[in-house]
């Protein structure tokens, strides 16, 4: 399998180790230590990027707070859009880029990283459209004193910390910016330290598009050197991030020091549900795709399959055959349609679970293991197993790889009170011919996100997050306006 050439510009950038940005300014870590970035397919690496502590976050914070009191406060709401608009045009201009850095730094197929890189450029767009439309409301009180008018006005939250994981790892800047930047906040961005280089890319397009100094600020590095100070940082007014409950639930923790309004989007394990009256084929090629999409490392991955004991047969054959169509190798090689895990710390996690499957009497359906043909790289094939008893882990854990345990079901109550039954709540899905049933179960399902005959998809236009476990708040959306803005209630008396 052949990979495509690397543009010349990528190739250029990747020559030159990347910087933080701050202020502005492209600079070196203050401690002029850098790190490595891996490429997973063939764990090999690819680029060196500075590697950010407590000091570069302090002046990131201070650079970004300076940004959000000075200039950017000043910037009219079309101005904020306009520039919006041009960033959405720069990341469209430079699909093919962005999409390579994602493939040579996160792994996944060149296709899903140009329809990533083209996602992003959308998000963009529909944020571009917010700031002239971000309003307050003019309200009926009853004061005893006499006549009052009272209005209330929105006003962006201020500096804002965002701290995204490696999965999607332009998208999730992108949904996290885009609010922000709409509503008039600044922000200081955090990757994933698996995966820099597409955000160092973004930035310099944010800095092309001519965002003032300050407004984006850029620091690379790893979780507890980088994410930690910024999380616990005493003059950032918000934090938005996406990754583990596990972390999720620090970063709720080091916010409360200075009470940080706070956005969290964290782990699922997400019920797919097949009735007996639904179109077999396109509910078992839904129920591949939602586990092996992106190697099943998303946070709605479907990893829990509930089948009517009626068609469990077929459907298990159906995923079977899926499994076996998928191509393994490289991202960077057209026929590719499942690329490695991002890390070989991601492939022990998700090989530890196989084990634990097996152990816990699931039976195998298919896969179990690292391809042969595969000599390097994180691979692992795309697996099923089926756990009758439903009592693996495997049928309870988010494992965030290609792993799918299904499970057969006969009640309806009975179904949606074991899908209910998890500490997480992100997203759902329901499989079926019938009208009523699709929207009685939906109703009932415990989940931020619900697809009927249908998976992953998402929409800037509607709400995004999690139930329970999963998440606080919801991203997209006139919601996570909401939650970048604070409101001001303003009374002037006429009396
Ligand atoms: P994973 O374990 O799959 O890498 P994480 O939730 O650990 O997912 O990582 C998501 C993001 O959170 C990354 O940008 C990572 O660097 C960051 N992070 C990890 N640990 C911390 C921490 N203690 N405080 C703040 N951010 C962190
Ligand atoms: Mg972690």
């Amino acid at each position: 399998m052949n990979p495509i050439p690397l543009l010349p510009s990528v190739r250029e950038f990747l020559a030159t180790p990347r910087q933080l940005f701050i202020g502005g300014t492209w600079q070196d870590a203050a401690s002029g230590c850098r790190f490595s970035v891996e490429n997973p397919a063939d764990e090999q690496p690819v680029a060196e990027v500075a590697q950010g502590a407590a000091a570069d976050v302090d002046a990131a914070v201070a650079a970004a707070r300076a940004a959000f009191e000075g200039p950017w406060r000043r910037e009219t709401p079309a101005r904020r859009g306009l520039l919006l608009f041009r960033l959405a045009e720069l990341i469209e201009a430079h699909q093919e880029e962005l999409a390579q850095l994602i493939t040579l730094e996160n792994g996944k197929p060149i296709a899903n990283a140009r329809g990533e890189a083209a996602s992003a450029a959308n998000i963009i767009r529909y944020f571009a459209g917010w700031p002239t439309k971000i309003e307050g409301s003019t309200l009926p009180v009853s004061p005893a004193s006499g006549p009052m008018l009272n209005y209330s006005l929105r006003e962006p939250v201020g500096v804002c910390a965002l701290i995204v994981p490696w999965n999607f790892p332009l998208t999730m800047c992108v949904w996290k910016l885009g609010p922000a930047l709409a509503t008039g906040c600044t922000a200081v961005l955090k990757p994933a330290e698996q995966t820099p280089l597409v955000a160092v890319r973004l930035v310099q397009l944010i800095e092309a598009a001519g965002f003032p100094a300050g407004v984006v600020n850029l620091v690379t590095g790893f979780g507890v050197d980088t994410g930690a100070p910024l999380a616990q940082h005493p003059d950032v007014d918000k934090i938005a991030f996406t990754g583990s409950t596990q972390i999720g639930r620090l970063i709720a923790q080091a916010a409360t020091g200075n009470m940080k309004k706070v956005s969290l989007e964290l782990g699922g394990k997400s019920p797919n549900i097949i009735l007996p009256d639904a179109d077999i084929a396109r509910a078992a090629k839904g129920a591949a795709d939602g586990i092996f999409y992106n190697q099943g490392q998303v946070c709605t991955a479907g990893s829990r399959l509930y089948v009517h004991d009626s068609v469990l047969e077929p459907v298990l054959d159906e995923l079977r055959r899926h499994a076996a169509a998928h191509v393994l190798g490289p991202g960077l090689a057209t026929a590719t349609t499942l690329g490695p895990l991002v890390s070989g710390r991601q492939w022990g996690t998700v090989s530890g679970y196989l084990q634990r499957g097996l152990a816990d009497g699931a039976e195998l359906v298919c896969g179990g293991a690292r391809p042969a043909h595969l000599e390097r790289g994180h691979f692992i094939e795309p697996t099923v197993f089926l756990d009758r008893a439903e009592r693996a882990c495997i049928a309870r854990e988010e494992i965030f790889g290609p792993v799918l345990t299904v499970m057969s079901w006969s009640d309806v109550d009975d179904l949606v009170q074991r899908a209910n039954d998890s500490p997480y709540g992100l997203a759902a899905g329901v499989w079926t011919r019938d009208l009523r049933s699709a929207h009685r179960i939906a109703a009932e399902l415990k989940a931020g996100s619900v697809w009927i005959n249908c998976w992953n998809v998402v929409d800037p236009a509607s709400p995004f997050g999690g139930y329970k476990q999963s998440g606080w708040g919801r991203e997209m959306s006139k919601h996570v306006i909401d939650a970048y803005t604070e409101t001001k209630s303003v009374y002037v008396d006429l009396a």
